[in-house]
C-alpha cells in the first residue's frame, strides 16, 4: 500500500479548512510570487505587450514537478491581465462535448487553465488544438446520415496548460503554445521567504532561524513548505506558546519523521528497497513502483524529481540507480 506522506507534493488536502488555508496563502500578483525570476520577467513582458496591443495573451505551457506554483502563476497572470480565469484539468474534460461547452462559455481575453493537460483524451486534445490555432470550433450536430458539421467562432481566449511532463504531450498540441516555460525548484532562501510570508498571513510567529530550518526540509517546493509550516504551527500551539523557533520546529519535524534533507519514511523505504534488492544496478520504473506499491506516475511525479535534484538517484538508459551520496545519507541516519 502506498503511504500517506506529509512531504507529498500533490494537492491532497481533503480537509476543507486546510484547502481554505492553502487558498489564502496563494500569491495574487507578480510581486507576491516569490522566485522564478526568469519566468516572471518573460511573462511580465508578454503581458505588457499584449495589453499595449489590446490583444489576448498567447497560449502558455508551464511544466515542472507538482507544487512549484503552476496553478498559482496562472491565477497571477489572470490578475495581472485583469481577465477571468476558468480552472479545469485534463482528466475532468472527458468528452469533446465537455470542452465545447467550456469554450463556448468563455469571453474574449479569458484564461482557460488546464491542469494535467497531458491527461487529456486524444479526441478532446484534437478539438483543443484546432480551437487554440484559429479560435474556431468544429462540432457535429445530429447523428447518422442527418449529422452535419458546424463551425463556430470562439472568443480570443488564452490556454494556460500545466503539466509535470512535456514529453507526454502530443506534438501538435505542444506546438500551439507560444510560450513554454519550465518551473525550477526554489532556492532555500526563497523557500524561507515563502515560509515567512505564509506565517505572516496565518498570523503565526516564526523566527528567521526556524524559517531557515524549514527551508532546508521542504524539498525546495512551496506547497511542502506551507504544509510543513502548518504542521509545525500546530505543534507550537499545542506544546508551547505558539511561537515557532528552531527547537519547536526541530521537535515537530522529528515527530513528522521528516529528516534534515526533507526525506520522509516513504523516500527512505524506496531508496532502501532499491539498494537492498539491486545495489548499484539500475532499476526499471515499473520495478520501482512494485517495490513501493505505487503507480509508476507517482514515482515519476512525486518521489523522483526531488531525489534527482539532490543527486540521490540518477537516470541511466537502463533505469534509475541509487547514488553513493544517498547511500551515505541513509547509512548516517541508520547509525544515528
Ligand atoms: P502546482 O500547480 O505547480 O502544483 P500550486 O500553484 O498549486 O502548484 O502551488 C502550491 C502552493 O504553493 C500554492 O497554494 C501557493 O500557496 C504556494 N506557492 C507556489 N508558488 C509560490 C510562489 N512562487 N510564492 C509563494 N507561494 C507559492
Amino acid at each position: 500500500m502506498a503511504i500517506e506522506r506529509i512531504v507529498d507534493t500533490s494537492a491532497h488536502d481533503n480537509d476543507v479548512v486546510e484547502q481554505q488555508i492553502e487558498v489564502s496563502l496563494r500569491p495574487q500578483t507578480f510581486t507576491e510570487y516569490v522566485g522564478q525570476d526568469r519566468l516572471k520577467r518573460n511573462l511580465e513582458l508578454a503581458i505588457e505587450a499584449a495589453k499595449k496591443r489590446g490583444e489576448s495573451l498567447d497560449h502558455i505551457l508551464l511544466y515542472g514537478p507538482p507544487g512549484l506554483g503552476k496553478t498559482t502563476m496562472a491565477t497571477v497572470i489572470a490578475n495581472e491581465m485583469g481577465t477571468n480565469i476558468r480552472v479545469t484539468s485534463g482528466p475532468a474534460i472527458e468528452k469533446a462535448g465537455d470542452l465545447a461547452s467550456i469554450l463556448t462559455n468563455l469571453a474574449d481575453g479569458d484564461i482557460l487553465f488546464i491542469d494535467e493537460i497531458h491527461r487529456l483524451g486524444r479526441a478532446v486534445e484534437e478539438v483543443l488544438y484546432s480551437a487554440m490555432e484559429d479560435y474556431k470550433l468544429d462540432i457535429v450536430i445530429g447523428k447518422g446520415p442527418a449529422a452535419r458539421s458546424v463551425r463556430l467562432d470562439l472568443p480570443r481566449f488564452t490556454v494556460i496548460g500545466a503539466t509535470t511532463r512535456t514529453g507526454s504531450l502530443a506534438a501538435p498540441l505542444r506546438d500551439r503554445f507560444g510560450h513554454i516555460y519550465r518551473l525550477e525548484f526554489y532556492t532555500p532562501d526563497n523557500i524561507a521567504r515563502i515560509v515567512t510570508r505564509s506565517a505572516r498571513i496565518l498570523q503565526s510567529q516564526i523566527d528567521r532561524p526556524a524559517a531557515d530550518l524549514l527551508s532546508t526540509r521542504a524539498r525546495l517546493t512551496p506547497r511542502i513548505a506551507n504544509r510543513l509550516l502548518r504542521r509545525v504551527r500546530d505543534y507550537a500551539d499545542v506544546n508551547g506558546d505558539g511561537i515557532i523557533d528552531v527547537k519547536t520546529a526541530t521537535n515537530a519535524l522529528e515527530l513528522l519523521e521528516v529528516d534534515e534533507l526533507g526525506l520522509d519514511p516513504a523516500d527512505r523505504q524506496l531508496l532502501g528497497a532499491m539498494l537492498e534488492n539491486y545495489g548499484d544496478n539500475p532499476v526499471g520504473l515499473t520495478t520501482i513502483a512494485a517495490l513501493t506499491g505505487d503507480e509508476t506516475s507517482t514515482i515519476e511525479d512525486f518521489y523522483e524529481p526531488y531525489l534527482l535534484q539532490i543527486g540521490f538517484i540518477e537516470r541511466t538508459p537502463r533505469g534509475r540507480r541509487v547514488t553513493h551520496k544517498a547511500r551515505r545519507h541513509l547509512h548516517k541516519e541508520n547509525n544515528g
